[in-house]
């Protein structure tokens, strides 16, 4: 087996070599050369203590030198190179609490998660790979090395990584680890919320988001998603779904691409429902409010995960907006861009149509239309560049000063009242028109139109 290593990498490599230590490339970017897979970053393991490979380098940064890493500078990108390690207990979550470093590779591979991430290589070795990684590749299965009890109790965020792992290479889940994922996810309680995050949020953007099912028949939403259990165990007796709220939900996040607010805003889009539904005379359930309400569960959620500001407030707005669905006018469509913000807009509209996707077949084509007369006008508006946002209007506060207005809240009042305007009558943003209209509204006069 040959793996093209980058140049900076393979300089590495050479040097440490040349001076004596072992070296090898290690762990994803070995997993994901052999998958034909562009590797995020490349890891270096090796038998150089952090300070002799800190004497060999130019450039480098003390990333964790008592954890045994360095990272080395070349041509401005960084390469982690950490000593051969055997770990201890994983307390904070990054770092185990105490690391033992040792002379052997293999010692190293073993305290790695699983099979697929415990391969090495370099040139002159060629591939080392003494847990059956290859194997497991080709059965497409991720396994702990050894035993999977064992590695989960020492880090419990191996679970979620097994699922993770899953989710993007499209494998399952070998028997004895996902046996002990069961017996353990309740260990996730203990992991830090910036861990669960990043793991999530590379299990949602995947290509299989839909293994977020293994993560609840495994009991791990039970414990870091206890939302998505709630909507698992939601029917929906209407003609316009299929299944629960869950089963939806799944499909939903299979049916918008693998971008992470697209995703999140999917997974979360129906929470609001099981707290919601109401059953009429026929027997019909109704989720009236759960847009809303989602908004608020999707703003518990991601702040519980600490996610970003920005994206919270993307994924929310993206969340009470989904159900709006005007009879698609060239006015109602510039309601909507304006209320929705224009920015979101398209990722609102590739949410709405992963929804109508996700539903029943019950009135399909007549909301896939409207969709896509939604979609036409939106264009059409590009194009003609109209006015959606105060930004865009003719006239600015600066406009109005000079024509006699006061600073202050009004001038804003007045700014939004010639929005609404041009919103519903495009032509009339001209300066002309809209400094009379300032003028008339001043003097409480009826508009103009
Ligand atoms: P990604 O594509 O997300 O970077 P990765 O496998 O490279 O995936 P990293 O978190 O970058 O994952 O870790 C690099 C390597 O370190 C892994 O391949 C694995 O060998 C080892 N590793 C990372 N986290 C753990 C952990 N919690 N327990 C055991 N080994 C781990
Ligand atoms: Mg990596």
């Amino acid at each position: 087996m040959e793996i093209r290593l980058p140049k900076n990498v393979k300089k590495i490599i050479d040097t440490l070599e040349q001076a004596g230590y072992e070296a090898y490339a290690v762990g994803g970017c070995v997993r994901d050369s052999v998958l034909g897979r562009e590797p995020n970053d490349w890891d270096i393991t090796t038998s150089a203590r952090p300070l002799e490979t800190k004497a060999l380098f130019k450039r480098t940064v003390d990333t964790g030198l008592q954890h045994g890493t360095v990272t080395v500078l070349l041509d401005g990108e960084g390469y982690e190179v950490t000593t051969y390690r055997i770990d201890g207990e994983y307390e904070d979550g990054r770092h185990p609490k105490e690391v033992q470093f040792t002379e052997k590779l293999v010692e190293d591979l073993r305290r790695r998660d699983f099979t697929i991430n415990a391969m090495a290589y370099n040139e002159r070795e060629g591939l080392v790979d003494a847990f059956d990684g290859i194997g497991d590749m080709e059965r497409g299965v991720i396994r702990c090395v050894g035993d999977a009890g064992e590695r989960f109790t020492e880090d419990a965020l191996r679970i979620l990584r097994a699922v993770r792992f899953s989710a993007q290479l499209g494998f399952s889940i070998e028997e004895n680890t996902r046996e002990a994922i069961e017996r353990l996810a309740k260990n996730l309680e203990k992991i830090s919320a910036e861990r669960i995050q990043a793991e999530m949020v590379k299990l949602l953007a995947s290509p299989h988001p839909g293994e977020l099912r293994t993560a609840w028949e495994t009991g791990i939403t039970a414990v870091i998603l206890p939302e998505f259990d709630a909507m698992m165990e939601t029917e929906q007796h209407t003609p316009h779904h299929w299944g629960s709220v869950g089963e939806h939900t799944l499909r939903c996040l299979e049916s918008v691409e693998p971008d992470r607010t697209l995703r999140l805003a999917m997974l979360l889009h129906d929470a609001g429902k099981p707290a919601l539904r109401t059953t009429d005379e026929e027997g019909r359930d109704h989720f009236i409010g759960h847009p809303e309400a989602g908004e608020r569960i999707a703003e518990q959620v991601l702040r519980r995960w600490k996610m970003d500001n920005d994206t919270i407030g993307r994924v929310k707005r993206l969340v009470r907006f989904h159900d709006l669905r005007p009879v698609p006018t060239p006015r109602s469509v510039r309601r909507m861009i304006y209320k929705v913000g224009e920015e979101l807009f398209p990722s609102l509209l590739l949410v709405q149509r992963a929804d109508i996707l996700a539903q029943s077949n019950y009135r399909w084509e007549e909301k896939l239309r409207a969709l896509e007369e939604t979609e036409r006008i939106y264009r059409e508006i590009l194009a003609a560049r109209q006015c959606l946002s105060i930004r865009g209007l003719a006239v600015g506060g600066r406009d109005l000063i000079a024509d006699g207005m006061k600073p202050g809240p009004a001038l804003g009042r007045t700014l939004t009242a010639l929005l609404e305007h041009v919103l519903e009558e495009p032509e009339h943003n001209t300066k002309e028109y809209l400094l009379a209209l300032s003028r008339a509204l001043r003097q409480g006069e009826p508009p103009l139109f």
